[in-house]
């Protein structure tokens, strides 16, 4: 059973490994983090974000409900023109328990490759939510956290309400 880990564990901070091999193990962690994005309400889970430190992550398109289940994913390019839209981290909860929110400016359309379960590879453009997921996501395969992204006061204001937790 894979637990969830939160900020403040040092194994969200670590660059994960490529995947070489799609084992049994690696499908059936993704299975086993669809449902628990889904249990928390979450629209997305890196690898990490459950101590694997391996490059591969699940999300949700919101409105359709659709699961992608990406191996190494890679954002091959990023528009110049940026969005500000709020985001939380199931690895990131305040004092309830319950995902810290924040604005965060990030590209507003995004073009991704992956390698699906099925060992094919995939290609997509995104914009809108889900290319707010899709960088939120990969970035946590680099060991970033969205609170890295804040400027220094805001990012306090998280930061707070998370030690406010424990
Ligand atoms: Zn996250």
């Amino acid at each position: 059973m894979l637990q969830m880990k939160l900020c403040g564990d040092l194994v969200l901070r670590e660059k994960c490994a490529p995947v070489d091999d799609i084992t049994p193990e690696i499908l059936k962690n993704m299975d086993e983090m669809v449902q628990m994005m889904r249990d928390q309400n979450g629209v997305g889970l890196a690898a990490p974000q459950v101590g694997v430190t391996k490059r591969f992550l699940v999300m949700m398109e919101p409105d359709s409900g659709k699961v992608f289940k990406m191996i190494n994913p890679r954002i091959t390019s990023r528009s110049p023109d940026t969005v500000v839209m709020e985001e939380g981290c199931l690895s990131v909860l305040g004092a309830d328990d319950l995902p810290v929110y924040a604005n965060v400016s990030r590209p507003a359309v995004v073009s991704v490759e992956w390698t699906g379960v099925d060992g094919k590879k995939y290609a997509a453009e995104m914009s809108g939510i889900m290319a707010r997921i899709v960088q939120h996501e990969t970035d946590h395969l680099d060991g970033i956290l969205f609170v890295d992204l804040l400027p220094a006061a805001k990012r306090e204001m998280v930061m707070r309400k998370v030690r406010r937790r424990k």
